[in-house]
């Protein structure tokens, strides 16, 4: 008998899956919590400044104030199920920010109304564009001296030349919000503000609320004639057709709906809830997944519970210490049991359970039905950015791309007796994040944890310690180098050597000749292996053409510096002598390798470091530190620009030099300087 349930708690058109992202600092966690609270999920509310929120359950996140793990949480909200995904909030994570995009229908953007657009609201916006995926704004902290609406507002248009569409407009000191569609005000008083008075608009409300709402219905008509026209002939525009135009335009992303208030002072979240569920899709009316099959062909995969399975991973987190990954499911029936294959892949696997999630609470199901978002217990192989598949009818989702870790940390056990541990530790924590390495230094023997950027690895590494109860040390970070050639060479090598053991005398001679040149920043390594042989009437075995390929590629698993992997070289076997019985197969392997070792020398290496892009936003007064600074650790300024007492710079340097940075910047800038910083590029500094 199974023990879990056969439906859903809700049918699909009832459910919104969406995600709140937001620069750090602008009040997505203070947000989500009164969402929690006013939505019942959460019978205790949790404040940031305590550090006992909900979704930021992790204990790394309370210390750093800052959200990692994207948590699914369940919003009960009128009869229909918000399911929040949560989404990371520091650019170290970006990666887990685009995995959640991935598997959203609607997402909210916070931003802090004093100082607007932020550098990486920047960065979320990219990357929900990149999904399409229809937003809504809140501008948050209007109780603070300084926030401004419309400011706020027109720095979305300015930086990304989005229309933005105010519906809900917070009504300064006064902590009531204007409701431009109902034309009512609202008012939160009780605990948290969880109890809502909505009334019609009195004495200057009333003018205000015909200036909004023109405002708002001009925006409207000027993309949907039937509200123009209604709109120049005074017509009545009824609260239907304006939600009705304010959805059509916000899932087509013509417009960006924007709400505002404080979750801090509990003004202005409830009408935000009322609108997700009154404007974003639900899973079933959004467009169809492209995938490919085997054959390479395109598959659309439309919603059908009918067709076999199709699935995206997009998390692997572990629940009381066993591994578990989180799907949303795109077609088929995925039940409880099933056997399913790793598209792309050869790995087949059983799916033991199937849950419904929220936050760290989880509710066992039979089956998941398509758009659905639900955890799976007993994949051992899955990991983030799979497609799940039926075994007979495999199809490839679009992967979501991993970066290259740039920073490496050497991390080993205070005591030795913790060896064994820490390697495993080291394994799960990498399985668990595509964008976190870990390798063993051949030289040294010590064990280098590599990944994103500083707070990435600090509280992967905090994380280590306190989840799986390890004492560790940490080396200082190190940047990850890769190496180059600076020029050309054609180089002649080989080997031609005796060995003598017992009374078996064994002949190696070859010789290769290799040509190696540098190839453009972001060319890659290149190959070429079609070799003429000598003496002209020699015919290679096959095992003779591998060998020389294999001696090639040994040669090119390190550079001629610091044997870092190489990057942007070409190399080409251009003929290959031999001397009968004693060209081997191993003694081809050799000459290949130290011809091709040896040309690497002789065209020079180039060590290539990783170059980020860095933006900083920082008070106008410290601008001139700020970029003098800057300047003295390398880095090349793009440009800056001055708006509403900030200054942002954009420029590039070189990872290396950016160690403690933030730290610098924090206290050079008394705490207000802000910086993120992305991975560009590796290149010779
Ligand atoms: P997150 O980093 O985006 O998750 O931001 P948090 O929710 O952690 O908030 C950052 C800081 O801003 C905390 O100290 C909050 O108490 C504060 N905060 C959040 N919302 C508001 C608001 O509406 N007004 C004010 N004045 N402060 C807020």
């Amino acid at each position: 008998m199974s023990k879990g349930n056969d439906v859903p708690s809700y049918s699909l058109d009832h459910v919104r899956n969406i995600g709140i992202a937001a620069h750090v600092d602008a009040g997505k966690t203070t947000l989500t919590e009164r969402v929690l609270f006013y939505t019942g999920a959460s019978h205790r509310m949790g404040g940031v400044d305590e550090g006992n929120t909900r979704t930021d359950w992790m204990a790394e996140e309370q210390e750093h104030g800052i959200t990692i793990t994207s948590a699914v949480t369940q919003c009960p909200w009128k009869d229909h199920l918000i399911q929040i995904v949560d989404t990371p909030g520091h650019v170290d994570f970006t990666i887990e920010v685009e995995r959640s995009m991935r598997v959203l229908d609607g997402a909210i953007i916070v931003m802090d109304g004093v100082r607007g657009v932020e550098p990486q609201t920047e960065t979320v916006w990219r990357q929900a564009n990149k999904f399409d995926v229809p937003r809504a704004v809140f501008v948050n902290k209007m109780d603070k001296p300084g926030a401004d609406f419309l400011r706020a507002l027109e720095t979305i248009t300015k930086r990304f030349g989005d229309e933005t569409v105010p519906v809900c407009v917070p009504l300064a000191d006064s902590h009531f919000v204007l409701h431009l569609i109902e034309q009512k005000v609202y008012e939160f008083s009780g605990d948290k503000g969880k109890d809502v008075t909505v009334r019609d608009p009195v004495g200057t409300e009333i003018d205000d609320m015909a200036e909004w709402r023109e405002t708002m219905l001009l925006a409207l008509g000027n993309h949907i004639e039937e509200i123009g026209d209604k709109v120049l002939m005074e017509e009545e525009i009824s609260e239907d057709e304006a939600w009705n135009a304010v959805r059509v335009l916000t899932q087509n992303g013509t417009i960006r709906p924007a709400f505002g208030g404080s979750a801090l002072r509990n003004w202005g979240v409830q009408p935000v809830l009322d609108a997700v569920i009154k404007i974003m899709p639900n899973p079933t009316e959004v467009e169809p997944s492209v995938g490919r099959n085997p054959e390479g062909e395109e598959v659309l995969v439309e919603m059908n519970d009918d067709e076999p399975l199709v699935a995206l991973a997009f998390k692997v987190q572990l629940f009381d210490g066993r591994r578990h990954v989180f799907v949303r499911v795109y077609r088929g029936i995925l039940e409880a049991g099933m056997m399913i294959k790793v598209a792309g892949s050869e790995v087949t696997e059983r799916v033991a359970r199937v849950f419904e999630v929220d936050a760290d609470k989880k509710t066992r199901l039979n089956r998941a039905t398509s758009g659905q978002i639900v955890l799976l217990a007993g994949l051992r192989f899955v990991t983030t950015g799979d497609t799940i598949c039926d075994v007979e009818h495999p199809v490839l989702l679009e992967r979501i791309d991993a970066r290259q870790p740039v920073l490496g940390l050497a991390i080993e056990p205070e005591s030795s007796k913790d060896e064994e541990k820490l390697v495993e530790v080291l394994k799960k924590v990498t399985q668990e994040d595509p964008t976190l390495r870990y390798e063993e230094d051949p030289e040294t023997g010590q064990r280098i944890l590599s990944g994103m950027g500083e707070l990435h690895l600090q509280i992967n590494f905090e994380r280590m310690q306190r989840e799986f109860g390890l004492k560790l040390r940490a080396g200082r970070p190190r940047v990850v180098h890769r190496e180059t050639v600076g020029g050309s060479a054609t180089h002649t090598g080989g080997v031609d050597r005796v060995i003598e053991a017992g009374n078996h005398r064994i002949e190696l001679k070859a010789q290769v000749t290799v040509k190696v040149e540098p190839l453009p920043r972001g060319g890659g390594v290149e190959v070429v292996c079609s070799p003429t042989w000598n003496p002209s009437d020699f015919t290679p075995a096959v095992d003779q053409v591998e060998a020389v390929e294999s001696g090639t590629n040994d040669a090119l698993s390190g550079g001629p510096i610091e044997g870092a992997a190489l990057e942007d070289v070409r190399v080409e076997v251009l003929s290959v002598e031999t001397f009968g019985s004693a060209s081997s197969v191993q003694a081809l392997r050799i000459a290949a390798a130290s011809a091709v070792r040896d040309a690497l020398k002789a065209a020079g290496g180039r060590i290539l470091q990783p170059v980020m892009k860095v933006e900083v936003v920082v008070p106008d007064e410290s601008t001139g530190g700020v970029l003098g600074d800057l300047q003295a650790r390398g880095a090349n300024i793009l440009g800056h620009e001055a708006s509403a007492g900030n200054t942002t710079i954009s420029a590039e340097a070189g990872l290396s030099s950016l160690i403690g940075y933030m730290t610098d910047l924090r206290s050079s800038t008394k705490g207000r300087g802000q910086f993120v910083m992305e991975f560009d590029r590796f290149d010779v500094l």
